[in-house]
């Protein structure tokens, strides 16, 4: 690989990614799956049983072309723009996009020209326009329905109770592929509470899969929590802090309304 050896720092990049961001991603990479292995390991589950998502929002293209060098292929983006500006800067590369945030409907055209799975469907009108956009690219995309199981204003995603008649209508989108249900969980650092949040989402789940077949996935755990999301049956854990570094920007810029 040339793509290595063609990038060349900035100071700024040095100062948030070091002066080997692919060496240092390589690294933490290593360090989560050992973490997420031993996870399940306490729990008595397969770690081929749990996909690690990579999170590289306010990652730049040119950092990003390293980290796909350190063997990440797989890009969890929160912004739709944001994807869309990358994808375009790396389109040589063969990288599966997935978008994990909130989608406005005028922006769904995007979505299907680039995704490979959208974790974040939370609403029957964004299910009825990407099934359209879908149908007319003549292809299927991967959705994970987006649950809001901490009861904040902050989070987006289905209330709890709208769960089951919403899956119930899922049929009604053939195009879309159903694989699970996925949550944020409360930023707190009390343990139990984020905890609640997982356990929720996955008796959630057990109810909507027997409506839903395809809904056995549980996308659940972030950098500060993925390991008790695993102990509560995560299949997809999202994580971007822990391999590519703090982030510059404040959380407040992806959950609007958090303090
Ligand atoms: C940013 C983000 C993550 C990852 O958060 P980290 O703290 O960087 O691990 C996970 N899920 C969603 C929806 C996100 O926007």
């Amino acid at each position: 690989m040339t793509t290595h050896a063609a990038t060349t720092l900035s100071p700024d990049d040095i100062a948030r990614f070091g002066a080997d961001p692919a060496g240092t991603f390589a690294a933490n990479l290593q360090t989560v799956q050992a973490r997420i292995a031993a996870a399940c390991r306490r729990c008595g589950r397969d770690p081929a049983s749990v996909r690690l998502l990579p999170v590289t929002k306010t990652v730049p293209a040119h950092i990003l072309r390293l980290a796909f060098s350190a063997g990440i292929a797989d890009f969890g983006e929160n912004k739709l723009q944001e994807a869309r500006d990358k994808q375009a800067a790396l389109a040589d590369l063969p990288i599966r996009w997935n978008i994990i945030g909130h989608l406005q409907t005028n922006k769904v055209k995007y979505l299907v020209r680039l995704a490979s799975a959208f974790h974040a469907l939370d609403s029957l009108r964004l299910a009825e326009e990407l099934n359209r956009r879908l149908e007319a690219q003549g292809r299927d995309l991967d959705v994970f329905v987006q649950v809001n199981t901490s009861g904040e204003d902050s989070k987006y995603g289905l209330h709890p109770e709208a769960l089951l008649p919403f899956v119930e209508r899922l049929p009604d989108y053939p195009r879309l592929k159903p694989r699970g249900l996925m949550t944020l969980a409360i930023f707190s650092a009390d343990v139990e509470r984020v905890r609640e949040c997982f356990r929720l989402l996955r008796a959630l789940r057990d109810r909507a899969a027997r409506v839903h077949p395809g809904l056995t996935g549980l996308s659940m755990g972030m950098s500060g929590d993925y390991e008790i999301a695993i102990e509560e049956g995560a299949s997809v854990v999202r994580v971007g802090q822990a391999i590519f570094g703090a982030r510059p920007t404040s959380d407040a810029f992806y959950w609007p309304g958090l303090a």
